[in-house]
């Protein structure tokens, strides 16, 4: 299978095979069955329940679904930003162009840059997409970069006329790159923000760049492996007076792949992405 993209550290990526000619809302399947089988029109979808167990109780089945829970895991970045953008922008059927800024950025999305073909392949009409890595991990040079980065789509997409997915690393804390040039050039749909943990730890060196995305008033998408990590960043927000356009809740677009932390007192069980919620501005001005 051609469209299994497998990288060294155990990291399977499944994207969305074809693009899709129609769209249809994530929000009408809520299950990663429901998606491999209505949006991404995948074989993948018989091998597992709705409540992501093997459909049939043989070795065969129970593998698949094992493979299955760890491709998840690379889709739920790409989806979990669908979900946002599907809660924030009631206009995206018809959207042609769509910037993200992805806030904290390290490693670890940057390797799951190609997932984001996704978006050109569950949303017909989007013709441009340009993502940003912001954060002092990325690992870029320091100052501006006017120079986008290109990544050819694929030939479908080709095809159907898109340009290549563009996308830029922002070497810097995200309140001093939203002054920059880049930014201004390059403004966000979306930003998102990835087990920030911002109410955890460095919680001084995150206090303005969320002050600044609240005063900048774009939706923002955050995410964390827990709920008591969801709950103090929800306290966190409340203190600076934030809007919340989606409360905090288990997201559905999570991983499945149980994780363990071993340093707590009891093991406790996280997920990537468990708990999301979406902050817009401040309730008063
Ligand atoms: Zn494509």
């Amino acid at each position: 299978m051609e469209h299994i993209k497998e990288t060294g550290e155990a990291m399977i990526q499944l994207p969305t095979e074809n693009p899709r000619r129609t769209y249809i809302s994530l929000s009408t399947v809520q299950t990663w069955k429901g998606y491999f089988e209505r949006i991404s029109d995948s074989p993948f979808a018989s091998i597992i329940t709705e409540d992501f167990l093997p459909a049939e109780d043989d070795e065969k089945s129970l593998g698949a679904c094992r493979f299955l829970k760890v491709a998840v895991d690379s889709s739920s970045l790409i989806l979990t930003i669908l979900a946002g953008l599907e809660s924030e922008i009631s206009s995206l059927a018809s959207r042609t162009k769509l910037t993200i800024h992805i806030v904290g950025a390290d490693n670890q999305e940057i390797r799951l840059a190609s997932m984001t073909e996704e978006l050109y392949h569950l949303l017909p009409s989007l013709e441009r997409l340009v993502v940003g890595y912001v954060g002092p991990d990325v690992g870029s040079s320091h100052g501006d970069i006017t120079k986008l980065l290109e990544f050819q789509c694929c030939p479908e997409c080709q095809k159907l006329g898109r340009s290549s997915r563009q996308a830029f690393l922002a070497d810097d804390l995200y309140h001093d790159f939203a002054k920059s040039d880049l930014f201004a050039k390059y403004p966000p749909d979306l930003i998102v923000a990835l087990h920030s943990g911002h109410a955890e730890s460095q919680t001084d060196r995150w206090w303005p760049t969320l002050q600044c995305i609240l005063d900048l008033g774009f939706p923002a998408v955050f995410t964390t492996y827990n709920q008591k990590e969801a709950v103090e960043e929800e306290q966190s927000f409340n203190s600076l007076g934030a809007h919340f356009s989606r409360k905090i809740a288990k997201n559905p677009w999570r991983g499945v792949l149980p994780m363990f932390d071993m340093f707590m007192e009891r093991y406790d069980v996280f997920y990537h992405n468990y708990y999301w919620y979406i902050v817009k501005g401040r309730t008063h001005e």
